[in-house]
């Protein structure tokens, strides 16, 4: 049987993806799925218990809905996406062992339902067979001055863009699945463009992009 289909976005933090991903799950009828809620969720069970993160990567039990994430059935959201846990999140995400745990929850959510996955490594590692794989990005001042609205950071703009230039380059530079863009990826540069405006440009290419796909099943059948 042919795997559901898949849409792949990676991309640096704070170029839209999450808001992107969720739009356009929506507007396909597809799970959305936040791979960095999950590496978000190891590193708050972390700081909260203490412990192995590889065995916390390994017994997590993680949920979304809508835009709430759900762990062990409590709504953490808000825990979430703190200066502190965004610091944690990027280092426990260099650990091979971790990541390996998280990839086979998110490849396991493919199989269950046709999904958009966003993150770093879900076009080249997590589902390399993804039918659509975007890698979108912006620059990395724009990029700080969305952080900085949408979670109403009280800290400078400058000291938000340099730690998610910190983040970009542990995240490019580590050795296990480092941030690249997949080849077959489309590069869409969101600086100056609005969300309204990119979902159109990401939705034409999936449509055109499924439309094959179901050709493909349909002569499979
Ligand atoms: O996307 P978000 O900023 O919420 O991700 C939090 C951290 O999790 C990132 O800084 C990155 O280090 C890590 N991550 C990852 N692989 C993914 C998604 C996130 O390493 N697929």
């Amino acid at each position: 049987m042919a795997a559901n289909p898949a849409v792949a976005i990676d991309g640096p933090a704070g170029a839209g993806k999450s808001t992107l991903a969720r739009l356009l799950a929506e507007k396909l009828g597809f799970v959305y799925v936040n791979t960095g809620a999950m590496y978000r969720a190891v590193a708050l069970l972390w700081k909260e218990r203490g412990g192995d993160p590889v065995e916390i990567a390994r017994n997590l039990e993680f949920d979304m809905k809508g835009d709430r994430i759900l762990v062990e059935g409590r709504d953490v959201t808000d825990k979430l996406y703190t200066p502190e846990i965004s610091e944690l999140s990027s280092k426990i995400s260099t650990d091979p062992r971790v990541r390996e745990a998280l990839v086979a929850l998110q490849r396991s959510m493919r199989e269950r339902y046709p999904v958009v996955m966003e993150g770093r490594d879900i076009g080249t590692v997590v589902l390399p067979d993804a039918e659509v794989k975007f890698f979108v990005t912006a620059s990395a001042l724009e990029r700080a001055r969305r952080r900085k609205a949408q979670f109403s950071d009280p800290r400078p703009l400058e000291e938000i863009r340099e730690e998610i230039e910190r983040r970009d380059r542990r995240d490019s530079s580590r050795r296990a699945s480092p941030l690249r863009r997949a080849p077959d990826a489309l590069v869409v540069d969101t600086t100056g463009m609005g969300i309204e405006e990119t979902l159109e440009v990401l939705l034409r290419f999936v449509k055109d992009r499924l439309k094959a796909y179901n050709r493909k099943n349909q002569k499979r059948r």
